[in-house]
Parts: structure tokens; C-alpha cells; sequence
């Protein structure tokens, strides 16, 4: 590959070199450049012995949203109805965005569930 592209100007490395340093510093600086709202609840740390619940690609149906964490965070879920029966939604912001579901939980369990999820003891 002989030809640049003409639109990116060259710099010297020093250049980037400063350029990144100064990058890092803003972020370690100033850690969440993000805006996070802080009403939500954000997630444990996943435990090592947590259990694992089965995903899949779809949800049951049309389904309403119960309650969320944060989407602040890169990975972020729903406590979700549909019709009733609960699922949990979750969703990694990613482009595109990644969405899968798990579950079919009376309420009573669900929320079992969910605190679990909170907690990092199921993912
Ligand atoms: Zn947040």
C-alpha cells in the first residue's frame, strides 16, 4: 500500500505520542466521562460460583418493562412482562446493539431472579 490517504496529515509520533498522553490523563482524571443519571440500579460484580441463565435470541412476546439497570454501563438489563410472565432482557451496547433473553418466571421468582442478577450471582 504506496498511496495515504491525503485527508489524514501525517504527524510525527512525538506529536501522537503527546496527543495520547494527554488523552489518558483527561480519562484518568476524570473516569466517568459518561453521563450517568444515578437513579438506576448498576450491577454487582459477577461472582465467580454465579450460575448462568439461558439465553436466547427472542422474548416471548410483546412484553412491557418492569425495571432496568443502568445504561450507563456497557451491558445493561430489563426485568421484563410479557403478558404476565417475566423475562429478563439484556442488552450489550455494542454497534449494533446485542439483545437476548432469558427466563419465563412467575413474578414471585422473577424478582428472585433479578435480585440474584443485581447482586452477581446470576448472569
Ligand atoms: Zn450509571
Amino acid at each position: 500500500m504506496a498511496n495515504r490517504s491525503p485527508a489524514v496529515p501525517r504527524k510525527p509520533s512525538s506529536t501522537i505520542d503527546k496527543e495520547l498522553r494527554a488523552l489518558v490523563q483527561e480519562l484518568m482524571d476524570d473516569p466517568v466521562e459518561w453521563d450517568c443519571p444515578e437513579v438506576s440500579a448498576h450491577l454487582g460484580r459477577a461472582l465467580p460460583n454465579r450460575d448462568t441463565l439461558a439465553w436466547v435470541a427472542q422474548p416471548r412476546g410483546s412484553y412491557r418493562v418492569v425495571e432496568y439497570t443502568c445504561a450507563c454501563e456497557a451491558v445493561f438489563y430489563e426485568l421484563v412482562s410479557c403478558g404476565g410472565i417475566y423475562q429478563i432482557h439484556k442488552v450489550i451496547q455494542s454497534e449494533p446493539l446485542q439483545h437476548t433473553y432469558a427466563g419465563g418466571w412467575r413474578q414471585s421468582e422473577a424478582r428472585l431472579v433479578w435480585c440474584q442478577l443485581l447482586a452477581g450471582r446470576i448472569r
